[in-house]
């Protein structure tokens, strides 16, 4: 068996796992990351990896690479945290060859969406598929490509995947991103509750408001599901939409990548049938049967442990491509 190390570096959290290719986990830890400061923390990631892999009983020059799961924007080809959105004090941060320096062996930087494609191809609803489309689907909306057995990292911008940025409306909604129309303006949590928070805010007798205790900004996905339960109508409408685009997203990548599997995020497994069916009913409307009908849409099986797989997933890919 083959050990690595993984870094799943997240806004809040830090997780630093030592795991194997059949999914063995031998240790992980979480460090405090709100607001830290490189200059601490990159010694305390090397000093945590060298004393998972002691408990582990495998020395750390055994393993024969590492991989980081991290938020972008970053420089990937040179594995540089330029600025990550939730980490004010990590600019321009070298962290791959900083941890490549300490810890002596390989290593390789991934973004972490890809990461999450990876960690469902070695070791949940991706395994033994050659062609598949992960999505995230919680805040923001991202992916991860799977074409011809191969994680498909693009050009120069390495920006592959980036399928939450594909632009469904002509002059539609204000994207985070800067552009209008994208899929992400529609379908992520963050612009759901946004929007909401938006159009609901002057009317407090309705469900959703009702539902936070009038704070406006409570308002969020959770609310909404519930609302759509109880049949209001605004939450309804909102659904019906959200599940219009949806299908035209899931649509445009059946046609275009021909995938064995599409694999969900959070949203789909936090929510169900209830989010899922009124997807599939839409989805013919969007791409031919032959494609549509080779293509299972399914859950992440991972779930909220995805995290905990992804940088290792992205070491054995590294090995696996090297
Ligand atoms: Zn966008």
């Amino acid at each position: 068996m083959t050990t690595v190390i993984g870094f799943d570096i997240g806004g809040t959290k830090l997780g630093i796992g030592v795991g194997d290719e059949s999914g063995k986990i031998f240790g992980m830890t979480k460090i405090d990351n709100v607001n830290t400061d490189p200059n601490d923390i990159l010694p305390l990631m090397v000093s945590e990896a060298r004393r998972l892999c002691a408990e582990a009983g495998v020395k750390v020059s055994e393993c024969p690479a590492f991989g980081i799961s991290a938020p972008f924007p970053a420089d990937a080809l040179r594995g540089i945290m330029t600025e990550p959105p939730n980490n004010p004090k990590w600019r321009n941060v070298p962290i791959l060859s900083y941890l490549q320096n300490e810890l002596k062996i390989p290593g390789c930087f991934e973004n972490d969406a890809n990461c999450g494609a990876l960690a469902e191809w070695f070791f949940g609803a991706g395994r033994n598929c050659r062609d598949f489309i992960y999505l995230t689907m919680s805040t923001g909306i991202g992916g991860g490509l799977v074409c011809a057995n191969q994680l498909v990292r693009g050009g120069k911008a390495l920006s592959a995947g980036e399928l939450g940025h594909i632009c469904l409306q002509l002059d539609g909604r204000q994207c985070n991103c800067g552009q209008k129309g994208c899929y992400e303006a529609y379908c992520g949590g963050r612009a759901l509750a946004l929007r909401m928070q938006a159009e609901l805010k002057d009317k407090p007798d309705s469900m959703i408001m009702q539902l936070v205790n009038g704070d406006v900004e409570k308002i969020d996905m959770i609310a909404l599901e519930k609302a759509v339960r109880a049949n209001d109508p605004y939450a309804l409408a909102l659904w019906d939409e959200m599940a219009l685009r949806n299908a035209q997203a899931f649509g445009l990548f059946i046609n275009a990548f021909n995938p064995e599997k599409l694999i969900l995020g959070t949203m789909a497994w936090a929510i169900g049938d209830l989010f899922t069916d009124p997807i599939l009913k839409n989805l013919p409307r969007f791409c031919w049967d032959e494609p549509r009908e080779a293509c299972q849409i399914v859950s992440s099986e991972l779930r909220r442990n995805i995290g905990a797989y992804a940088g290792i997933a992205a070491a054995l890919n590294y090995l696996k491509e090297h």
